[in-house]
């Protein structure tokens, strides 16, 4: 999971942080993007009539905004490579064979 998302994403990221935002687009940000770097929460600050968009994390540092969907998505491959690899690696002999549950594997694996 953390290495996926310290894979730049240059095309899908959308910059723009350090500009004034409409409001209704400064809301809109908030709720369907998320940072680009960490993937954390977005929060906006009104100002000058108009707002700026910053990541809870990163703060002054946020980047850019990527969709919430596409990270969605990301991390839903994530989680299917990891299950692939596990069980190649249980194959292979590197990790024990257990028989487990789908749900006990992925709760292992931190999801
Ligand atoms: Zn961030």
């Amino acid at each position: 999971m953390s290495i996926a998302r310290e894979i730049p994403t240059p095309e899908t990221e959308t910059r723009g942080h350090l500009e004034l935002m409409n409001i209704e687009l400064a809301r809109r940000t908030e709720k369907w993007y998320v940072c680009s770097r960490c993937w954390g929460d977005l929060t906006m600050t009104e100002k000058d009539g108009g707002a700026v968009v910053e990541c809870v994390n990163c703060k002054e540092e946020t980047y850019g905004y990527v969709t919430r969907h596409w990270t969605e998505r990301r991390r839903n491959e994530d989680r299917s490579s990891c299950i692939e690899v596990t069980r190649m690696l249980q194959r292979i002999g590197v990790l024990p064979k257990q028989e487990r549950s789908r749900e006990a594997l992925m709760k292992e694996m931190g999801f």
